[in-house]
């Protein structure tokens, strides 16, 4: 069965895009750690991370070093943190967290509320500094 993940990338399921290109999407998620929060996946589907090619490994990398330099060209925080989880979606992925203050709480667990508009508006001015 298709992940979530896979669903979105067909667009079965709606999401918030920053950034596509053949083999990568990149997306809010929509419970953020903070503001500008980033999942960047591959278009094809494999549960763990480090399970990947290493080819296809360092393709994915390189394509969400290109997202963070998008979420820090327009977020300016002090730099986007990096997690890879990958307990709840069976689908590899990178948290890109932006970090705004040295105190800021850096993990899943740690939650903002952001509305409709507000991701909208995110997904919009991040995707439009994205240079593939
Ligand atoms: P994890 O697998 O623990 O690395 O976490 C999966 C992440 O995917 C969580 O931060 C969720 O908020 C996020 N997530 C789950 N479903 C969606 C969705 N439909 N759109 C955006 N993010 C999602």
């Amino acid at each position: 069965m298709a992940t979530i993940f896979s669903k979105i990338i067909e667009r079965e399921i709606p999401s918030y895009k920053i950034a596509e290109d053949d083999r990568h999407y990149a997306f809010l998620d929509i419970n953020p750690a903070a503001k500008g929060h980033t999942l960047c996946i591959p278009k094809k589907e494999i549960d763990y991370l480090f399970d990947m090619d290493a080819d296809d490994l360092a393709e994915l990398t390189r394509f969400s070093q290109k997202v963070a330099h998008a979420i820090d060209k327009t977020l300016q925080p002090i730099r986007t943190g990096v997690i890879v989880e990958g307990m709840l979606v069976p689908h590899a992925h990178i948290h890109l967290i932006p970090i705004f203050k040295e105190s800021q709480d850096f993990s899943l667990g740690k939650k903002v509320e952001l509305g409709d508009t507000e991701m909208l508006n995110l997904a919009r001015r991040i995707s439009k500094n994205v240079e593939l």
